[in-house]
Parts: structure tokens; sequence; C-alpha cells
């Protein structure tokens, strides 16, 4: 098994990547998670879908993948840089809660609209105030490493001692704008980030911060970015294979990680693939948290759609092109997706099936990811009669739509996989269990273990 189908996956740093590459053991993705102080809005939705969609073919492509998304539950400041405060003490004095409140309500709606689109859950999601020693432990080998200088502010990554900082966006070349300002503060260049930042106490006239720990021999809190860093690493060790996330990342976040990751370890490449997805736009503008113009799962929901229909509508579209959000797209879509599932409920038992329908099928989803590709190759084979229910329920394997869900009959061979995996998960025989989830995959299902046992999607 190689990266080989995956090589036209777009990227920066993937074009480097010119021999294919043999995998061993588990493929490791990395997608960077939600930050809980409000709501998720469809936009960051959009790129959990992607991400998705890549683990859910990937895994049907036979590949064993280890899925991590975090969840950022401190640290990261109202300005993508080093300005501003951070947005979980903001949502904390907004609500009148403590900042653990926040973050504890917001994860668990966030948990909810996650199932509500039918997203697979990832293998571990890890909670950054969970792994603050794993912080520390990387920002002192930072320090140790000589990249590091202090400021009255905090500890922070000099960029210009790695040659390699910005090559993800090519930073490096760029000058920054002509008239751009960059609040620099005790920052000795415009790239350089806190790793870690000092605890500012008599700032906040109410209270001192809710969450700081005491390290390099003050109170302080993680910067941003090294969360990441330290928690990928601890999951899917030094190097891996996919990391992910929202267009917005690119230049400054994943920048930032590259960076730190790469001085830590001292290995490079630290992620062979990376991919990001665009935009979802409302009226013209970013749907953004901080716009006022965002609306969520619990939205369309209210307004009486299936949630699965914005997975349709997304689905639609190529992750990585912008799409605007409007209720006349939406209804588009939620009557799309009901005639699929019409059609495929009348799908005859003698219909005349084509192979080709599903290799041409998966071939566009390992193509980038080119989902209204698929989408349009399923219609055709619709149209044509010439797929079967169970051709449908392998495409629906990665489409995540139950369009077959009304059929709740589990085919006696699946059943029998699923005994067996139970067996071996009892034994603790991984190995095998994930080679079931494999052949399980084939049938068109994904096992899901949750607490409790296993859950077919
Ligand atoms: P956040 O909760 O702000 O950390 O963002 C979670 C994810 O959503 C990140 O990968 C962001 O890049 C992504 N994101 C934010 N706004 C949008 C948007 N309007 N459309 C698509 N993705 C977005
Ligand atoms: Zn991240």
């Amino acid at each position: 098994m190689t990266y080989i189908r995956f090589m036209k996956i777009y990227d920066t740093l993937s074009k480097s990547l010119k021999e294919p590459k043999p995998i061993s053991g588990k493929l490791g993705v990395y997608s960077c998670g939600p930050t809980v102080y409000n709501f998720q809005h469809i936009g960051n939705f959009r790129s959990f879908l992607f991400e998705d969609i890549l683990v859910r073919t990937l895994r049907h492509a036979g590949y064993n993948v280890n899925w991590v998304m975090n969840i950022t539950d401190v640290g990261h400041l109202t300005d993508d840089g080093d300005h501003g405060e951070d947005k979980m003490e903001k949502g904390a004095a907004r609500e009148g809660k403590s900042a653990w409140e926040i973050a504890e309500y917001y994860t668990n709606v966030f948990l909810e609209d996650w199932r509500a689109l039918n997203l697979v859950e990832p293998d571990h999601r890890p909670k950054a105030t969970d792994h603050i020693a794993e912080q520390i432990a990387e920002v002192q080998t930072l320090i140790d490493n000589g990249f590091t200088y202090e400021t009255s502010d905090g500890i922070y990554f000099d960029s210009t001692k790695d040659p390699n900082y910005g090559e993800l966006v090519n930073l490096q070349a760029q000058v920054l704008q002509a008239g751009a300002r960059v609040e620099m503060g005790e920052k000795k260049n415009p790239h350089d980030f806190a790793l870690w930042k000092w605890s500012k106490h008599g700032e906040q006239t109410k209270s001192t911060r809710q969450m700081e720990w005491d390290a390099f021999g003050k109170k302080g809190f993680p910067g941003w970015h090294i969360e990441c860093s330290a928690m990928s690493i601890k999951y899917l060790g030094q190097q891996f294979a996919i990391h992910t996330g929202g267009i917005d990342h690119a230049p400054v976040h994943h920048t930032n990680e590259l960076a730190q990751a790469e001085n830590v370890t001292g290995k490079r490449p630290w992620v062979d693939i990376w991919m990001h997805g665009e935009f979802i736009m409302i009226k013209g503008e970013k749907m953004a948290k901080s716009g006022g113009n965002f609306l969520t799962v619990a939205t369309l929901k209210e307004k009486g759609y299936d949630p699965l229909a914005y997975r349709y509508f997304l689905l639609q579209s190529h992750y990585r092109k912008q799409i605007n959000f409007s209720w006349e797209a939406m209804d588009a879509a939620a009557a799309g997706l009901v005639n699929l599932r019409d059609a495929v409920k009348r799908i005859a038992a003698d219909v005349k099936e084509d192979k080709q329908i599903t290799e041409k099928f998966f071939a566009a989803v390992e193509d980038d990811l080119n989902t209204a590709e698929a989408l349009a190759v399923l219609q055709t084979g619709l149209k044509n009669a010439s797929v079967t229910k169970e051709m449908v329920r392998e495409m629906d394997a990665v489409l995540g739509l139950h369009v077959t869900s009304e059929e709740k009959d589990i085919p006696a061979k699946v059943q029998a996989l699923l005994v067996e995996r139970d067996v071996a998960r009892n034994a603790k025989d991984w190995a095998a269990s994930d080679r079931l989830r494999g052949e399980i995959a084939t049938f068109g299902f994904t096992v899901e273990d949750t607490a409790d046992g296993q859950r077919l999607l």
C-alpha cells in the first residue's frame, strides 16, 4: 500500500513528494479542531466535512488511518497573532461563566452537531488543557536549542533562526505588503510568534486569568500553535502523513506549528501532505464567529432541514473552492438529497450492474476528493439503472448521506465479521480488529467504536 493514489492531492509541500512513499502501519492524519468559546458555525463544519471525507476515502482505499482532531480550549487569541484577548476568557466574561464551563458547554454542542452531520469519530480528540506538560516540554526543547527569546509578554520563537520558516506559504520570499501594519510589540521580527505567554495580573480588573499554569518561573499559558505540535507528535509520532485545516490556518497557525515541530524533533519534513479547505461565504463575506453572520447546525434544524442536506450541499462543490451559502441553494440541496434517496429506493432487484460506476466514483474521490464528480457518477448510474443497492451502500460509506438508511438489513457476512471483530477486540488483538474493519468497509459499512461497542455507519 502506498500513497500513490493520493499523489494528486494538491498542496504546497506535497509537490516535493515525488516518489510514492511506502506506508507501514498506521497513516496519521491531524486536523486542527474547534476553538470552543462559542458555537461552531456551518463554515467551520465545512472544514470538518472535507476532513471526514478524506478519512472515509483513505479507509475505503484500505489505509489504516489514525485520525486526530484537537479541541482548542486555551491560548487562541482574538487576533490569530499574539495580540488581543484569549478567546476562552472572553467567552467566559461574555456569559458570566468560568472559562472551564464555557469550554465544556461549547464542546458538547460541537459534538452534538458533529454527530448530526454524520461525521466519523476521530481516533483521538485531545484537549489542549489536558496536554500542558507536553507543550511545556516542547517550549523547553526550543529554548534549549536556541530558537527563542523572552519579552515582558512571554517566550517567543525567533523565525529568523529557522532557514525553512514560511516554506508552507513561501513567506520568506514575500516582503510584507507595503503599508501592512504588524503589531511588533517587543518582537524582533514580524513573523516571530509566542510559544508561551505570561499571565498579566492586575491587567484584568475583575480577576486574574482563569486558565494559567506555573512554568518557566512564572504563571502563564501556552501560545495557540504549540498545542497542535505537541498533541500531533504525541498521538501520531514525530513525522506523519497528512495535516489539514481551513485555508486561513496556512500562513500563521500551520506555518508556526511546522516551525515548532521540525525544530523540536530536528526531523524534516514534519508532514508529507498539507490540505487546506476553502471558506464558506455568506453574502460575499467569510462566515465568521466574530462577524456575527454565522449560522449553526441548530439553525438548520430549527428551519426544518435534515442536517445531511447540508452535507449534500457541501459535497456538490470541491473543498478547495470558495462557496456561497444561500437558503435557495440549501433548498436545492435538500430537494437533491430527497431525490437521491428516492432514486435509491426505486432500484430494482434485477438492475444490470455496471461495476465501472463504482470504479469511476472512487477514482473521483481519490482524485483530490472530487465529491462533485463522484455524486454525478452515482446519479448517472442511478438514471441508467446500472447500480445495485450494494454498490450504492459502498459509495455512501464515503458520502455519508444515509441514502440507504431505510434498509435496516445488515448482510449476514457483515454480521459475522462484526462478531469476529468483537472477539478480536476483547482479546486486544488490534491488528485483527483493524483488518476486520477494512473488510467490513468493502461492504460499504464504516465501523465506529463507541463506549457501548461497535456501531455501523
Ligand atoms: P476555529 O474554531 O476558529 O479554530 O476554526 C475551526 C476550523 O474552521 C478551522 O479549520 C478554520 O480554518 C475553519 N473555518 C473558519 N471559518 C470558516 C469558514 N467560513 N468556512 C470554512 N472553514 C472555516
Ligand atoms: Zn492546529
